[in-house]
């Protein structure tokens, strides 16, 4: 018996990296999985990766995030094909980096339109069956980087607004059910941090490693690391727990 037996779970930008990670830990607790991501294909050649238990199902779906139609249809499509929706990850990420001077218009409203517009766009769609239902979990991707980042402008202001939101998420929707916490990861090893590491020009490995020594527990952290805080924040031993946003950085952010 698994803790999400039964359950839908959407999670955006799941096709790879942290999103994957968390598709694949709810399915091996059991829930049908839904992965939303910008290439259809990439989406469901993940759905049909993960460990799936029993009579769950999963399926992929192509969708901008940040684009209203496809939000809606997105949730639209999941409620008539794994038969509901109990718990949104608000996870797909893009970043942008560069010094204010050099950031333009374009790479600060990318950020904006991926991580808040999105998280938005997927929540307003998602709550309106959470709140019929009197059921739903929200989990939102904030960033140690909504605390400040050198060249994250545009990313660190996103990350701090996503905290914002859950907050008020957590407040509007506590009264129907509905639970909305944030995750802000540390250093995760995934292509976002490696394709940081290709554009400071260092190799991959090496980054891995001076962002492991620089850490309170001298490693760099997994997809899995956060799935695991993912399925607790979204199960209902979580029930007491909203507008909370959870540091798993292994104490990066102490230092
Ligand atoms: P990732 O490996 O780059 O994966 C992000 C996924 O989101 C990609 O599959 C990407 O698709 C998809 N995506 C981008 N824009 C989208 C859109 N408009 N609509 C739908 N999907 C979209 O990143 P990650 O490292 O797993 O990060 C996941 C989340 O954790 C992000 O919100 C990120 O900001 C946050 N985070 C990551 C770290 C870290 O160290 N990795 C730390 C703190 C917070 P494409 O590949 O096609 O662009």
């Amino acid at each position: 018996m698994g803790r999400y037996d039964g359950r839908v779970v959407v999670i955006t930008g799941a096709a790879q990296g942290i999103g994957f990670g968390c598709a694949t830990r709810f399915a091996e607790e059991g829930a049908s999985v839904a992965v939303v991501d910008l290439d259809e294909s990439a989406a469901a050649a993940a759905a049909e990766r993960l460990p799936l238990q029993g009579e769950a199902k999963a399926i992929g779906v192509g969708a901008d995030v940040s684009n209203t139609e496809a939000a809606e249809a997105a949730v639209t499509r999941v409620v008539e094909e794994l038969g509901g929706i109990h718990v949104l990850v608000n996870n797909a990420g893009i970043t942008r980096d560069n010094l204010l001077f050099k950031m333009t218009d374009e790479d600060w409203d990318l950020v904006m339109g991926v991580h808040l517009r999105g998280a938005f766009l997927m929540t307003r769609a998602a709550q309106r069956h959470f709140v019929e239902q009197r059921y739903g979990k929200v989990l939102n991707l904030s960033s140690v980087s909504a605390l400040g980042n050198r060249g994250q402008a545009n990313y660190s202001a996103a990350k701090m607004g996503v905290q914002g939101f859950t907050r008020t998420l957590g407040i509007e929707l506590g009264p129907y059910g509905i639970n909305a916490n944030a995750i802000a990861p540390g250093f995760i090893a995934t292509e976002m941090t490696d394709a940081t590491a290709r554009r400071l020009k260092m190799d991959v490995d090496e980054f891995r490693k001076l962002n492991a020594e620089a850490n309170p527990v001298k490693r760099v952290g997994e997809p899995a690391d956060i799935a695991a805080a993912a399925a607790f924040l979204c199960s209902d031993e979580a029930s007491y727990i909203t507008g909370q946003t959870l540091y798993v950085d292994g104490g990066a952010k102490l230092g």
